[in-house]
């Protein structure tokens, strides 16, 4: 298992530096340290974490995999608010397959982003909120506790906020819904359609 590196150098001021520095150095690179060692000469030794999160059983193995795969997805759908602004706009070009599912099932992006927060919001405890995509393109937002993820239910995942206190208590304290709602300025959209 290798530590992902980061595709920018700061999201200021959506996420701190030392929020970010603390996530991905510390907390991310632990959970790869753990699986690391708890694979080693084990059947999950040289599987993907998708393989790995469909066939462990529910225990270290499982949580580090998927707390690892949930990461990978999440630091990857950012780019830096300078980006997203000059870029492209912070919400995907209405032609895009994805809006329009968005757009179909939810009526507005807004609908879609106010529900989003709220389902982050409202997940009790660590865990993590996922836009998922079903086999027949059908959207889907989903509440997962601790390290479950779209794909622990055969779905394909998208887009994630990650509720754990340690992505924003240092910037936001207990203000989740607060942090939730700033992390859209950095979303890139581009990335998550891709996956859709
Ligand atoms: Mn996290």
């Amino acid at each position: 298992m290798k530590l992902i590196d980061l595709p920018y150098t700061s999201l200021e001021p959506v996420i701190s530096d030392r929020t970010l520095s603390f996530h991905h150095g510390k907390h991310l690179r632990g959970y790869v340290d753990t699986l690391s060692k708890l694979i080693a000469g084990t059947e999950y030794e040289n599987m993907s974490l998708e393989d790995i999160i469909r066939t462990a059983p529910a225990g270290p193995v499982f949580n580090n995999a998927g707390q690892i795969l949930n990461h990978n997805l999440y630091f990857t759908q950012f780019k830096t608010p300078a980006q997203v602004g000059g870029d492209h706009p912070s919400w995907p070009a209405p032609t895009g397959h994805l809006v329009a599912q968005i757009v179909k099932q939810w009526g507005t992006p807004e609908a879609f982003q106010t529900e989003f927060e709220q389902k982050g919001v409202t997940l009790f405890g660590s865990g993590w909120v996922w836009l998922a995509a079903a086999q027949d393109g059908s959207l889907q937002i989903l509440q997962c506790p601790g390290a479950d993820n779209p794909v622990a239910h055969g779905l394909r995942p998208l887009l994630t906020f990650d509720v754990w206190e340690h992505a924003y208590y240092l910037d936001y304290q207990n203000r989740r819904a607060d942090h939730l709602k700033a992390l859209w300025e950095i979303v890139d959209w581009r990335e998550v359609e891709k996956r859709y």
